[in-house]
């Protein structure tokens, strides 16, 4: 499946936790934001939303990795666009 995977960099305070869960997906930059990586490779260099093509145990884990985040600042959307993470 595919997953949209945004970070807004003004919520993210550097925490890394998602980096911690998820980190075949989430690296932290320079400027202490984490960044989306594609299975571990920033392919078309870093950046805050990325595409990428998951597994159902990789969905459960960007998933488990957004859900540590204590200030909400990661998004995630399936092929639809639909939100899975946060809720709504
Ligand atoms: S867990 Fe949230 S605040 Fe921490 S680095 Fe990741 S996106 Fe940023």
């Amino acid at each position: 499946m595919k997953l949209r995977i945004v970070v807004d960099p003004d919520l993210c305070i550097g925490a890394a936790s998602c980096v911690t869960i998820a980190p075949e997906t989430f690296q932290m930059n320079v400027e202490n934001k984490a960044e989306v990586l594609d299975h571990g490779v920033a392919d078309c260099g870093p950046s805050y939303e990325r595409t990428i093509e998951a597994t159902e145990e990789e969905k459960e884990t960007i998933i488990l990795g957004a859900q540590s985040c204590p200030t909400l600042a990661i998004t995630i959307y399936d092929e639809a666009g639909t939100q899975l993470y946060p809720a709504i």
